[in-house]
């Protein structure tokens, strides 16, 4: 079924009403993975027949559709309602998860506070390791002096698979990323055993929202359309 094209979703025009990979009978260009890439879908499917796959995918799914009220009303229009805090915890709850992790970013040390009180006033026990844990220095990784962001003087290595193999070794049954540096969100979610969510994904120019570079992109941020920016 492959048929050696690259899949190309962001490429796609097609109208929703009628990709294939939305209604039956529906199209796709020739780079549409729903036409090519069946095989591996099917492989995908056999991966959701393990029951802890297919009962994390559940309610995840369920999850889903509760983050919207009015779903009984048609037609339907989205009325989401739920912050992703929340979704975390009522799908945590869902798991029967009782043993949370939090792996943040120094530069997060506040948002940390807060995320931990709120799991904790939730109900869950609450293991959280910050990214400079351990204090080794990036020399060690082979950083040199000019390439830190304090020139001149000792700075400890964000160090997120300490970080991980921490809340490995506490067993944690799922993992609440807040704010990791690109590059070391990675690592933390190869080495982490649990399964990993993310509550905040780094931004240090855009509050942590990152999609309005995205959204803006046709106008202030117009220069990320430029090579080499
Ligand atoms: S799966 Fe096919 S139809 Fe759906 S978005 Fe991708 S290319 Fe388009």
């Amino acid at each position: 079924m492959n048929k050696g094209i690259s899949a190309a979703c962001a490429y796609c025009k097609i109208d929703k009403t009628e990709k294939i990979c939305l209604a039956e009978g529906g199209k796709g260009p020739k780079f549409c993975p729903t036409l090519n890439r069946m095989d591996v879908v099917k492989e995908a499917m056999e991966e959701y027949k393990k029951e802890k796959v297919r009962e994390f995918a559940r309610q995840a799914s369920i999850q889903e559709g509760e983050c919207y009220a009015n779903r009984d009303v048609k037609p339907y229009v989205k009325f989401p309602v739920k912050p992703r805090v929340q979704e975390i915890c009522e799908f945590a709850r869902k798991m029967e998860f009782k043993k949370l992790g939090i792996a943040f970013c120094i530069g997060l040390m506040n948002e940390a506070t807060i995320l931990n009180k709120i799991l904790v006033n939730q109900g869950f026990e609450v293991v959280s390791v910050m990214c400079k844990v351990g204090r080794v220095p990036k020399e060690k990784i082979g950083v040199k002096d000019e390439e830190k962001i304090c020139i001149g003087e000792f700075e400890p290595m964000c160090n997120s698979i300490a970080q991980a193999k921490i809340l490995n070794q506490e067993k944690t049954e799922l993992n609440i990323l807040l704010g990791l540096c690109v590059g070391h969100d990675s690592l933390f979610l190869k080495y982490a055993d649990a399964y990993t969510t993310v509550l905040v994904a780094k931004d240090r120019v855009l509050g942590h929202n990152p999609v309005a570079a995205l959204y803006a992109s046709g106008s202030y941020y117009s220069r990320m359309m430029k090579p080499g920016f």
